[in-house]
């Protein structure tokens, strides 16, 4: 058995993670004097939060009338009938009040000529249920506003004495023999020394896992170091089929263009000239749902539309708005589209791609970020001890696609949920859960065995191959042909765990061991990934299954749940939450309004 000396710290709540999620959540907590501490990778404002560019959806209405029926509604379709009801109502309910309490704590929004919030249109934001023209419910800071959150956020949580633990890696979660989580282990990157968090309350806010795939708009570290740790506790990971494309990161690097680029006016065209999404979504047409304009791109692309010289990319033009409004709205993208393409946006188009954005499953929560245990017998069963916010978890709002702007405001909404639930469950005047010896011992063995990892494969060759298959056979389009032989591929490179080498042995700045350490995060999500996909007969949200085309609510209208262990996973399914929290009576939205339909834009 490995033996490492550790330091044993003593919190009411340890939070993992500070993007949004993490820091909205550390703050909430330390407001309420509960002792908190928040441990992260990377420097808090380096979270992948700061590349957020677009906004921030809440139902204002400061640029024309809107409602959180309209909001809700909307998120309900856009999640094609597959996220819960009654999250998605917390969701678009208490939307304003987090917006206007991120504008009191200091976030620089874009204003209106009155002063107001400025919000611009979305993806899938619309009036009327659905009927209406698009509405402006996106809330801007330019296109920095993930920047403009997480900055605000962590200056405010320091104020209120929060704790940090600054490039902290958290290895695995510490769980009782009766299965509550009592903390979790860290090593410390920077002088190698390693630290055991004991709470009452652990909070997983560690982002997605977008570097499953080969090309993707999130940064290096959104590696599912929490959906790892969970699996590795033998809880469930749900709806993990479920993978955004965004349909415009720009060719060849991947680096986002906003959807707000479109919102503000940009479209796309083909080889022809023509703007095709006027054909697909007559309605919306370039503002049509992400999952639907990549598809189309992709037919377009197909069909021998596409542009360059091989015929496989999209043009995304800017050129015709007037060159102060790039300036003051879209400045970064404009930026980032000259540096990435070499692309002047006030003269030429920007070559775009579909591009892996966003992991609609994860760690599944019910609204108040509380760990669910879907094995247990009552299905509202939580996990004790352990809450699950932002893009690591899935409470479930985006269901089989997230609208855009709906992953800030996911990010502050549970993240202040889980601190009001915190404040109800944690009691700071009683003693802290004892640490169950064997848990702590798992995580050292676990981390010893990577650490002196003798095989014959480097973890960079190895990622490459999982990135590698999980884009070809995980794609925007999949047929059972792809998915079975992804599932295949993906069962056996998951195997080549145990024949890794690892090549520095040190515990200082050893970017080889954290890496590794990343990788086998990342495996259990891919894994999930693509047996969810593999099993599920029907094409719902992001997931376009060819052989199978259309959605199917009579079987398939139910969350997949995955529990992986080692390269095997083994699914179930729970029932989607249908009922919303308040009835038309109470002022809420009519099940008639919500029930499933044809979702056409
Ligand atoms: C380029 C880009 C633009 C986007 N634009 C928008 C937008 O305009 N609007 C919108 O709604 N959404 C947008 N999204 C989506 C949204 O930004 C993300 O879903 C969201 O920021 C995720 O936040 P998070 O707090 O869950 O995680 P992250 O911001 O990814 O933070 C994860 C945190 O966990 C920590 N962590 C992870 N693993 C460990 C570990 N093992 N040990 C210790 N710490 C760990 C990290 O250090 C980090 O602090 C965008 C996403 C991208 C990639």
């Amino acid at each position: 058995m490995a033996s490492y000396e550790y330091e044993v710290h003593e919190y009411d709540v340890v939070v993992v993670g500070a993007g949004g999620a993490g820091l909205r959540a550390t703050l909430g907590m330390a407001e309420q004097g509960l002792r908190t501490a928040c441990i992260s990778k990377v420097f808090p404002t380096r979270s992948h939060t700061v590349a957020a560019q677009g906004g921030i959806a809440a139902s204002l209405g400061n640029m024309g009338p809107d409602s959180w029926q309209w909001h809700m509604f909307d998120t309900v379709k856009g999640s094609d009938w597959l996220g819960d009801t009654d999250a998605m109502e917390y969701l678009a309910r208490e939307a304003p009040k987090a917006v206007y309490e991120l504008e009191h704590y200091g976030v620089p929004f874009s204003r209106t000529e009155e002063g107001k919030i400025y919000q611009r249109p979305f993806g899938g934001h619309t009036t009327e249920f659905g009927d209406g023209p698009p509405v402006q419910r996106t809330c801007a800071a330019a296109d920095r506003t993930g920047h403009a959150i997480l900055h605000t956020l962590y200056g405010q949580s320091l104020k209120n004495n929060a704790e940090f633990y600054i490039e902290y890696f958290a290895i695995d979660l510490i769980m009782s023999e009766d299965g509550q989580c009592t903390g979790v282990v860290c090593w410390k990157l920077d002088d190698g020394t390693f630290h055991v968090f004991n709470a009452k309350m652990v909070v997983l806010a560690t982002g997605g896992y977008g570097r499953a795939y080969f090309s993707a708009t999130s940064a290096h570290t959104c590696t599912g170091d929490g959906g790892g740790m969970v699996a590795r506790a033998g809880l469930a990971l749900q709806d993990m089929e479920f993978v955004q494309f965004h349909p415009t990161g720009i060719y060849g690097s991947g680096c986002l263009i906003t959807e707000g680029a479109r919102g503000e006016g940009g479209y796309l065209t083909n080889s022809e000239g023509e703007r095709f999404m006027e054909r697909y979504a007559p309605q919306y047409k370039d503002l049509a749902p992400r999952d639907y304009v990549s598809r189309s791109m992709t037919m377009e692309i197909r069909e021998g539309r596409g542009v360059g010289k091989d015929g496989d990319h999209i043009h995304l033009h800017l050129n015709h708005l007037p060159a102060a409004a790039l300036a003051e709205r879209l400045p970064g993208i404009s930026e980032s589209a000259k540096i990435f393409a070499g692309v002047d946006v006030t003269k030429e188009p920007i070559p775009v791609l579909p591009t892996v954005h966003y992991n609609m499953g994860g760690i599944p929560t019910n609204y108040w970020g509380e760990v669910l245990n879907p094995t247990a017998k009552d299905p509202n069963a939580v996990v004790p001890g352990l809450m699950a916010v932002g893009e690591a978890g899935c409470a479930s709002v985006h269901g089989a696609n997230r609208l855009g702007s709906n992953s800030l405001i996911d990010l502050v909404v549970f993240g202040r949920a889980a601190a009001i639930r915190a404040g109800k469950v944690v009691n700071p005047d009683s003693a802290n859960p004892t640490l169950n010896q064997a848990s702590i011992d798992k995580a050292f063995d676990r981390f010893d065995g990577l650490r002196h990892a003798k095989g014959n494969m480097a973890t960079a060759e190895l990622r490459l191959e999982m990135q590698k298959t999980m884009q070809s056979d995980a794609a925007v389009f999949r047929t059972a042909e792809t998915m079975k032989e992804g599932v295949e591929k993906m069962t056996a490179i998951a195997a080549k765990m145990d024949d890794l080498s690892v090549t520095d042995r040190s515990l200082v700045w050893n970017s080889d061991l954290m890496e590794t350490l990343e990788l086998a995060n990342l495996m259990p999500n891919a894994l999930a990934t693509i047996h969810g996909a593999e099993a599920r007969k029907e094409s719902r949200g992001a997931h376009a299954h060819e052989d199978f085309p259309t959605r199917d609510d009579e079987n398939w209208r139910v969350h997949t749940i995955s529990r992986v262990d080692g390269n095997k996973v083994d699914l179930t399914y729970r029932p989607v939450v249908v009922d919303p929290l308040t009835t038309e009576a109470e002022g809420g939205i009519s099940l008639k309004k919500i029930a499933p339909k044809a979702r056409t834009f």
